[in-house]
């Protein structure tokens, strides 16, 4: 067994992520003594590949709704300990001035991920926080004699009174994120929703389908759940079903975009209830039936192929006239009634053979984790370990694209971090 550091830390954090940055530096600046320890030989892997390497920061409307997992009143609460607005204050003293693009999405005006990590990373050191890399926390423990924890990697041994797990959740595990937290988090205790899954991740399709020959082309679409009587999937407690809008992007095994990423989740964990539901797409998403069918109806003298073509890229109007063996030579009236309805559906509601999801490797987030009613929201301490924090990805909380996930992480960061000062008068 190695031997405990002499040095006793006020808050060891584990995981110098987004979460962990944050409440290192808030506690620091709060007169703390931070031990920050990673397991990655390189830290902040996820904010530099955020957001295509431009690292989304946040949003410029961040809600509850954004969000699945625990419930909008127990996210809110998180949330509004550090709204949006904060967040730019808090780049902006660290150096990074945020610009807002048409989206609503924030990036740095850099549009440099580097920018935010070498800031956050900045933020650290100024404020007094020792960070050690690599160092992977194999063992925590609570030393009830001691009252202190103890944290052991593969070769060293630190006590700390207070222990913040911001050890992230399963998505991209090659950049030291994999699941690792979860099981410091039981063994204090907690337990885990029945399911931890991917989210934001692109979608599989079977090798047949005909989407595949279409990889590289994106489309605005709207997506939902449906059951085999075709009607929306809704989960329990639910009133609405759940619909996303947005670009969808064929690729060579399936689907990702934003839209494919945001209904993933959903569509796991509708799978888990009624493995039956499917995912619809309409392609027009302005159109329902009814107007579409009146613009074929409309349509004089030219063929089934013009009008589509004036809708949707035409490699994609003929793709989908392919696989609905309709010739896109003939005109809307020489179809059929019958036929004609069956490519309008199959337009705006098309159900796609998903075969699943392309796993933590792709996935941008984890759907699942500890469950915040486990959780003091205005501490972010464990209601079953005194002095254990909990902070991002770790917990059962997960955004849809745009900046969500790293909002969810600054503020929760930031409940952790500002509460320490309090805690170490307590
Ligand atoms: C490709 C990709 C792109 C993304 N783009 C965006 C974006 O643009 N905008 C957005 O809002 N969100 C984005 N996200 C999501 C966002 O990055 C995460 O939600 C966020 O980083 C979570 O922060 P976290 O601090 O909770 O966890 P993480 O960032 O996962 O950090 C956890 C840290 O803990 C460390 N760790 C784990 N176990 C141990 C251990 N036992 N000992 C020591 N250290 C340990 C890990 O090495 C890691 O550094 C993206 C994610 C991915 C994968």
């Amino acid at each position: 067994m190695n031997e405990p550091n002499a040095v006793m830390h006020d808050l060891l954090i584990v995981g110098a992520g987004a979460a962990g940055l944050m409440a290192a530096i808030t506690a620091a600046r709060a007169g703390q003594r931070v031990l920050l320890l990673d397991g990655a030989r390189k830290i902040g892997a996820k904010i530099l590949v955020a957001g295509g390497g431009r690292c989304n920061v946040t949003h410029f409307a961040v809600s509850e709704r954004d969000y699945a997992g625990a419930t909008p009143q127990q996210i809110r609460k998180v949330l509004q300990r550090f709204p949006v607005r904060e967040t730019i204050a808090f780049f902006r003293a660290l150096g990074v001035e945020l610009k807002q693009e048409d989206t609503g999405k924030l990036f740095p005006t850099t549009d440099s991920a580097k920018t935010v990590l070498e800031a956050l990373l900045r933020g650290c050191s100024e404020a007094g926080v020792a960070l050690q890399h690599p160092a992977r926390v194999e063992c925590l423990r609570f030393d009830a004699m001691q009252m202190h924890f103890v944290a052991t990697t593969e070769t060293l041994a630190f006590t700390a009174r207070r222990v913040l797990l911001a050890t992230g959740g399963k998505a991209l595990p090659k950049s030291g994120s994999d699941g690792a937290g979860f099981s410091f988090a039981t063994a204090f205790g907690h337990t885990l929703t029945p399911h931890i899954v991917p989210a934001l991740a692109p979608l599989l399709l079977p090798a047949s389908h005909w989407l595949l020959a279409l990889s590289g082309l994106a489309l605005d679409v709207e997506l939902s759940l449906i059951l085999p009587s075709g009607a929306p999937f809704r989960f329990p407690g639910q009133a609405k079903s759940h619909l996303v809008r947005g670009a969808m992007l064929a690729t060579h095994f399936g689907l990702s975009g934003p839209a494919a990423l945001d209904i993933s989740r959903h569509w796991t964990h509708a799978r888990m209830l009624e493995p039956r539901t499917t995912l619809r797409v309409n392609w027009l998403p302005r159109h329902r039936e009814d107007t579409l069918d009146a613009v074929l109806v409309a349509s004089k003298g030219v063929s089934v192929l013009h009008v589509l073509r004036e809708l949707l890229p035409e490699r994609f109007a003929r793709a989908l006239l392919q696989e609905v063996r309709i010739d896109p030579s003939i005109t809307p009236q020489q179809l059929p009634r019958e036929r004609r309805l069956s490519l309008v559906r199959a337009l705006t509601e098309m159900q796609l053979e998903v075969i699943g999801d392309r796993g933590f490797t792709y996935a941008e987030a984890t759907a699942g984790g500890v469950p915040l009613g486990e959780i003091d929201l205005s501490t972010m301490e464990s209601k079953l370990q005194r002095g254990l924090y909990l902070a991002g990805e770790i917990l059962d909380v997960d955004g849809r694209i745009g900046g969500f996930n790293f909002q969810w992480a600054w503020a929760s960061g930031f409940t952790a971090g500002s509460s320490q000062a309090r805690a170490s008068r307590a």
